[in-house]
């Protein structure tokens, strides 16, 4: 057993744990609320802790060219710059690099070369830069520079990638880091069953803090994601947290959980709420619909967050339609207590015993709607 983390129950492949990180103790599985530019969407760091949020992510792409990780060390690192005094992870911006293919103008076994999507000024990342940037952050856990091709890449292309992601890893895992900052490796390898559990046991090998799945949820089609998801977490070391990256609709976080995932990280709560769109047990509601113009009940009855607890479906879609600033932060605060609050039951459940019962009535409601 790490001492950073250890498991408290276990229900099935399922596990409940708690990980400890500089900035707190984070209880697992936790869902990841992402904080892509310093700040989760029109929400204040005041309002994230009251819905239960216990770990942000950062994205250190983004850090990096606005408004630099100089600036934010200037400032106290990333904690203080953004008022939010509990643990942080940040990516290490490989993803962004890698999915905005146009952008990347060379990669090689040092690292990678692309153009800013800011400015298209040429940059460089590598295993030591990346590490360096996150050191100045300051954030609780870092990630490791990985390469993240597309789904329906050639199978030569993803072995290279596994081969370039350990490489990088192992040289990640030398350079310095901010005090205390602990370190996740990513295993690749798509839904290859040769080349993930090649890129698992070599990551594995190297012992870091924690191990991620990365390389899923990005295009590739779900049935296939879950299944590979069910024989890969379970081959990811027990004794330390698996993070599987980029998950976050109701019915994935259940799926992974269940599977052995203790952490996940989303877009989807905040870019949902931009939509006009709730998250509720009632499946999806989208407000722009004209059914909910006189309706006066608020979006899920057993929901104690600000949105629900003051407002009707009525008011909320007509601040969506009115691209009012304040429908926007009350969906927002919604669809996160909605994830965090189904995260945590799920944890409850585990403790229970109960994991399988819970899953199976959530994923009825979620169904039997809209
Ligand atoms: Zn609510």
């Amino acid at each position: 057993m790490s001492e950073t983390f250890s498991v408290t129950a276990t229900d099935g492949a399922a596990r409940a744990g708690l990980l400890r990180t500089a900035h707190g103790d984070v209880p697992t599985p936790a869902f990841m609320p992402v904080g892509t530019k310093a700040t989760v969407k029109t929400v204040d760091p005041d309002e994230l802790r009251a819905l239960g949020t216990t770990i942000l992510l950062g994205n250190t792409y983004h850090l990096h060219f606005r408004p630099t990780e100089d600036l934010i060390a200037e400032l106290g690192g990333l904690h203080r710059f953004m008022g939010w005094d509990g643990p942080i992870l940040t990516d290490s911006g490989g993803f962004q690099v890698f999915s905005l293919r146009d952008t990347i103008a060379a990669v090689d076994d040092d690292g990678v070369t692309f153009n800013s999507v800011y400015d298209g000024s040429a940059e460089r990342f590598t295993p030591e830069t990346v590490a360096a940037i996150q050191a100045k952050l300051g954030s609780d856990i870092a990630m490791c520079l990985d390469i993240c091709p597309p789904a329906d890449v050639p199978r030569a292309e993803l072995a290279e990638a596994v081969r370039r992601t350990t490489l990088w890893a192992s040289r990640q895992l030398a350079a310095p880091r901010a005090e205390g900052q602990l370190l996740f490796g990513i295993a690749q390898g798509a839904a290859d069953p040769e080349l993930r559990r090649r890129s698992i046991a070599e990551i594995a090998e190297l012992g870091f803090d924690g191990h991620a799945l990365g390389g899923l949820a990005i295009g590739e089609e779900r049935g296939l994601m879950f299944e590979t998801t069910a024989w890969a977490a379970v081959e990811l070391p027990a004794d330390r947290p698996r993070y599987f990256m980029g998950i976050g609709d109701p019915e994935g976080v259940l799926e992974v959980i269940e599977r052995g995932v203790d952490m996940f990280d989303c877009v989807l709560p905040t870019r949902t709420a931009r939509t006009g769109s709730a998250l509720t047990w009632e499946g999806r509601l989208n407000l722009r619909n004209a059914r909910f113009a006189h309706d006066p009940k608020p979006l899920d009855e057993s929901c104690p967050c600000p949105a629900c607890s003051r407002f009707s479906r009525a008011y909320l879609r007509h601040l969506i339609n009115q691209e009012e600033l304040l429908g926007l932060r009350l969906l927002s605060l919604h669809n996160l207590r909605f994830l965090i609050d189904l995260t945590a039951n799920a944890r409850a459940a585990i403790e229970q015993g109960r994991l399988a019962a819970y899953k199976s009535e959530a994923l009825d409601r979620l169904a039997s709607a809209a």
